[in-house]
């Protein structure tokens, strides 16, 4: 069962790799403790923050996860393990930028918006019907891959 979230706004790194990952991770850049803890609430996701003013408030309580450190790594750590994430299992499924579920593209409908070289090489595209980015199975997998191991000390 998937766990959505919600991350503060000192949060913005991890919020972008829990994505990377494949999480539902709402962030927001301006918004007040008040309306953050609101919106959690209505919402049902569970509020990630390093905030212990923020978890004092009535209705931040019962859903949030304290995040300790400053380092993103630690902090990815923490919220995989206690949330049973699976690191590798959903890895580049939803737009780093926007938290939409990726959808699958043909390639010739990239053929203008990615650089010759992709296009050339690769065949297997994605893209999120938030912003429009393209995402490919190549390099961007392949580094994310590499990144998400090594955090995780996964070996090969
Ligand atoms: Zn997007």
């Amino acid at each position: 069962m998937e766990t959505p979230f919600i991350a503060d706004v000192m949060l913005g790194k991890l919020a972008t790799w829990l994505r990377l990952l494949g999480c539902d991770v709402e962030y927001l850049t301006a918004i007040s403790d008040e309306n953050l803890v609101e919106m959690a609430s209505r919402s049902g996701r569970v509020i990630l923050t390093r905030d212990l003013q923020l978890i004092r408030r009535r209705k931040a309580r019962d859903n949030h996860f304290l995040v300790q450190g400053d380092n993103y790594k630690d902090q990815l750590r923490q919220v995989v393990e206690r949330f049973s994430i699976d690191p590798l299992g959903r890895i580049l499924t939803r737009c780093l930028r926007c938290n939409e579920l990726l959808k699958d593209i043909g390639r010739s409908a990239v053929r203008e918006r990615v650089p010759p070289y992709v296009y050339e090489t690769q065949t297997d595209f994605r893209t999120c019907g938030c912003c429009g980015r393209i995402y490919w199975r190549g390099t961007h997998r392949d580094e994310a891959m590499k990144h998400v191991m090594k955090i995780f000390g996964i070996q090969e």
